[in-house]
């Protein structure tokens, strides 16, 4: 068992924990629940990582003026390059805002998470999970997952 994992989770629950948990404070490192926090992180699922909110605007220019995620809350973000800022749904994102609806993508990337590594066993292809360790910014944890299993 793993408890208050945070970024762990994903290679934990992978390999060798029954049971994963992080807390929301812990995903985008804000423990003063958005209140005169700032912006805190975000949550980076594909790289396994929380960045800071002034570098997503660069990772948004390496992914179609996006964010890399698909939730709800993601597919609303844009980036004004002329005011240099983040907008949820057009206007300005503030940092209560910014903070009440990153929880709900926090939700939704830990749930992928989790699903990528059940599909994974169903489909007998723990390789995926290995190698999106791999290529996360946790890659010196790919070797918790054996290469190769035993069939018997
Ligand atoms: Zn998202």
């Amino acid at each position: 068992m793993l408890l208050e994992g945070s970024l762990q989770c994903f290679p934990s629950a992978s390999y060798g924990f029954d049971l994963v948990s992080s807390s929301m404070r812990l995903l985008d490192k804000d423990s003063a629940y958005g209140e005169n926090a700032g912006y805190g992180g975000y949550f980076y699922e594909d790289k396994l990582l929380n960045v800071k909110y002034t570098d997503i605007p660069e990772i948004m220019s390496n992914n179609d003026g996006r964010l890399p995620c698909p939730c709800s809350f993601c597919r609303n973000v844009t980036y004004d390059t002329l005011k240099k800022e983040l907008q949820y749904n057009g206007t300005k994102i503030i940092s209560e805002e910014w903070n009440n609806h990153r929880r709900e993508h926090n939700r939704f990337a830990m749930n992928d998470l989790m699903e990528i590594i059940s599909r994974a066993i169903n489909e007998k292809q723990i390789e995926f999970v290995r190698q999106k360790i791999k290529d996360s910014e946790l890659s010196n944890l790919k070797r918790l997952i054996p290469q190769h299993y035993d069939s018997d």
